[in-house]
């Protein structure tokens, strides 16, 4: 893969929105964020020059893009990303766009796809966190025991159940299954050992209407 190793994470912007201080033992979410950008790389760049502006209203811990993973913020501060899960979550903003079709994010987007497998497999091993997707089911379930490790979800599924906000990122055609499979390479085997691009993903659901492009990160507290 071109691009820095998969490893390294880069400390080269600080988020200004932040809540405070958490125990690390607070988090049982990571949440799935995307950017709302067309660019590939520089896009995590781009990101964190956004959040250490005032005006950027949001923040996230991680951004990835196709050749580098950034952290804005410790995993110890309470990000700007999905209430009310800011407190409980580490949030992630991927490059791209809520509206990008599943072939796009495999094409264009899959280096940033494994990028953030790894960034997910790592974190949920140094938090204890299960490496398994919550649907808006399971979270309303989970969400009232702080001591339970969760797991995963998306900017929209937290939209959701809790209707604090109406972000609906990274969106229906972000191939879910295809992130996790390469996240639980990462967590069993420490690398890759097959790229599946084609295996059966969540299926669309036709019923469901256009999503809207988000226009940028706005993630109020
Ligand atoms: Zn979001």
């Amino acid at each position: 893969m071109k691009g820095e190793a998969l490893q390294v994470i880069r400390h080269d912007y600080h988020a200004v929105h932040s809540s405070g201080a958490r125990p690390l033992s607070a988090v049982k979410f990571i949440v799935l964020h995307c950017m709302e950008t067309f660019s590939l790389v520089g896009a995590d760049e781009g990101t964190g020059s956004w959040f250490e502006n005032l005006a950027s209203k949001g923040s996230a811990h991680f951004g990835v893009d196709d050749d580098s993973t950034q952290q804005y913020l410790p995993l110890t501060a309470v990000a700007w990303g999905a209430p009310p899960l800011n407190y409980n979550g580490v949030h992630i903003e991927a490059s791209g766009r809520s509206a990008l079709d599943r072939p796009k994010w495999l094409g264009d987007y899959d280096p940033m796809l494994t990028r953030e497998a790894w960034l997910v497999a790592h974190l949920c091993r140094e938090l204890a966190i299960p490496l398994r997707v919550l649907d808006a089911e399971d979270l309303a379930r989970c969400g009232d025991d702080p001591a339970h490790k969760a797991g995963i979800v998306t900017h929209e599924t937290v939209s959701a159940v809790f209707r604090q906000s109406d972000h609906t990122d990274p969106g229906p055609g972000f191939p879910m299954a295809v992130l996790m499979d390469r996240a639980k390479q990462f967590h069993v085997h420490g690398h890759l050992v097959a790229v599946h691009k084609t295996e059966a993903g969540p299926q669309q659901d036709k019923s469901r209407k256009p999503r809207p492009i988000r226009r940028i990160l706005r993630c109020h507290r």
